[in-house]
C-alpha cells in the first residue's frame, strides 16, 4: 500500500501514526469515524479535530473518487456508476435494490489480466491493482450519493480479487471492522476465477464472507475454452480446495455458472457438472452469459436455462437463476466503463 494513503489505514496503523505526530491515541479514533463511517472526504469537514492536527495530516491525501457518470435503470433502481481516480483511471461499480436490502458490486483492479473470453473487462488487460480505500470509496460515494444504506458487498465488478489479496483482505478488515459502516462478513461475496493458492490462503484466514467461484463448465476441457486459468489450475484442483474452504470456514460455496448458447448449456453438461459438484456443500447461481460485440458468443435461450435447472435440481443440487439487473443500462459487467473508453478514445 501507498503509506500516505491515509483511507487505507487500519485503526491500528492510524493509533500508531497518531503516536508518531505526537498526538493523543483516542484522535485515531475520532479520524477513523469520519473516514469510515461519516465518509468524509476533507480533514475540514473534520471539525472536532483541531487545526494544528488537520495541518499535519495535510501531507496524507483523502483519496475519493470523483462520479463522472450515473445510470438509473427505470426497469429495476439499479444505478450504475463510473469514478475517476485520481490518477485519471476510471472504474465502474453497481448499486443494487433487493427486498433484502442494498447490494453494491465493486470492482477490484483497474482491467484484469485473467482473460476470461467472455468478459468485457478482460479485453484492455490489467492496468493496475486498486488499493483497499478505492475498494471501499466505491461503497462510500454510493451511499452518499443515493442516500441509501448499503448491506451487502459483492466484489464481482472488474477484476480478479484474489490478484489483488493483500489490499482485498485490507479492504474487508475496514469495511467489516467496527467504526467503519460494520458491515458483516456474512454480508459480503468474493467472485473468483479460481486461484488456488490464494483460495486456500484465504481459507486460513477464517473468515465468515462467502466465495464465489466462477466454473462456467462441467470439466477441463470446456473450461480452458472459456477461461485461460483453467491450463493453470484443474477443476479437481479448483473443487478439492472449495471443499477445504467450506471445511475450514463453515461457508457454503457458490458456484457461478454463465450459460453459452451451445458451448456449455447441454443436458449433458449439466449432468457431468452435477457429477463434480454431488459432495460438495454448495449452490449454483445461473445466469445466461452477455453478449459483448467483441465476441460471438450468444446467451443460452430461456428454455435450455431452465432445463439446465431442472437437471441440477434432479441430483440435489441447489441452483438458482439469477435474475438481470439494470439490463436496460448498460448493465452487464464492465460495459459501461467500456462505452465509456471507447467514446473518449475516440474523441482524442
Ligand atoms: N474475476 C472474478 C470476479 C469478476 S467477474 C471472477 O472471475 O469471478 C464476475 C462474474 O461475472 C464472474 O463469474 C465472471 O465470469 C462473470 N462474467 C464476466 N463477463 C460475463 C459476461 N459477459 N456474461 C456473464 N457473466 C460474465
Amino acid at each position: 500500500m501507498d503509506g500516505k494513503d491515509i483511507k487505507s489505514m487500519t485503526i491500528e496503523e492510524l493509533t500508531e501514526l497518531m503516536a508518531a505526530l505526537k498526538e493523543k491515541p483516542f484522535r485515531a479514533k475520532q479520524l477513523y469515524g469520519w473516514l469510515h463511517e461519516h465518509l468524509a472526504v476533507s480533514y475540514d469537514e473534520m471539525t472536532n479535530l483541531p487545526k494544528t492536527l488537520r495541518e499535519k495530516l495535510s501531507v496524507y491525501p483523502i483519496r475519493a473518487l470523483t462520479p463522472v457518470d450515473v445510470r438509473i435503470s427505470k426497469i429495476d433502481g439499479t444505478r450504475k456508476y463510473l469514478f475517476r481516480l485520481p490518477d485519471g483511471n476510471v472504474i465502474e461499480s453497481v448499486l443494487m435494490k433487493y427486498k433484502h436490502g442494498n447490494s453494491v458490486c465493486i470492482s477490484s483492479q483497474v482491467g484484469c489480466r485473467m482473460g476470461c473470453r467472455f468478459c468485457a473487462s478482460a479485453i484492455g488487460g490489467l492496468t493496475r491493482n486498486l488499493l483497499a480505500s478505492e475498494m471501499l470509496d466505491q461503497i462510500y460515494r454510493i451511499q452518499t450519493l443515493s442516500g441509501e444504506r448499503v448491506s451487502n458487498v459483492v466484489v464481482m465488478g472488474t477484476g480478479e480479487p484474489l490478484d489483488n489479496y493483500e489490499n482485498l483482505l485490507r479492504f474487508i478488515k475496514i469495511l467489516t471492522g467496527e467504526g467503519g459502516l460494520h458491515i458483516s462478513q456474512r454480508n459480503i461475496t468474493v467472485s473468483t476465477c479460481g486461484l488456488v493458492p490464494r483460495m486456500r490462503e484465504l481459507a486460513g484466514e477464517k473468515l465468515q464472507i462467502t466465495l464465489a467461484l466462477s466454473l462456467h463448465a462441467p470439466n477441463d476441457e470446456k473450461r480452458q475454452e472459456l477461461m485461460p486459468i483453467a491450463k493453470k489450475y484443474s477443476m479437481e484442483e479448483i473443487l478439492s480446495a472449495c471443499r477445504d474452504y467450506f471445511q475450514e470456514t463453515g461457508r457454503r460455496i457458490t458456484f457461478e455458472y454463465s450459460l453459452v448458447a451451445g458451448v456449455n448449456d447441454s443436458g449433458e453438461d449439466a449432468a457431468q457438472l452435477a457429477e463434480k459438484l454431488k459432495n460438495i456443500n454448495c449452490h449454483v447461481n445461473l445466469i445466461p452469459v452477455n453478449p459483448i460485440k467483441e465476441r460471438s458468443y450468444r446467451r443460452s435461450e430461456r428454455l435450455a436455462v431452465e432445463n439446465f435447472k431442472i437437471k441440477l435440481e434432479k441430483y440435489g443440487i441447489n441452483v438458482t437463476i439469477r435474475r438481470e439487473m439494470g439490463s436496460d443500462i448498460d448493465g452487464a459487467c464492465g460495459q459501461l466503463r467500456k462505452s465509456y473508453m471507447e467514446k473518449t478514445e475516440s474523441e482524442k
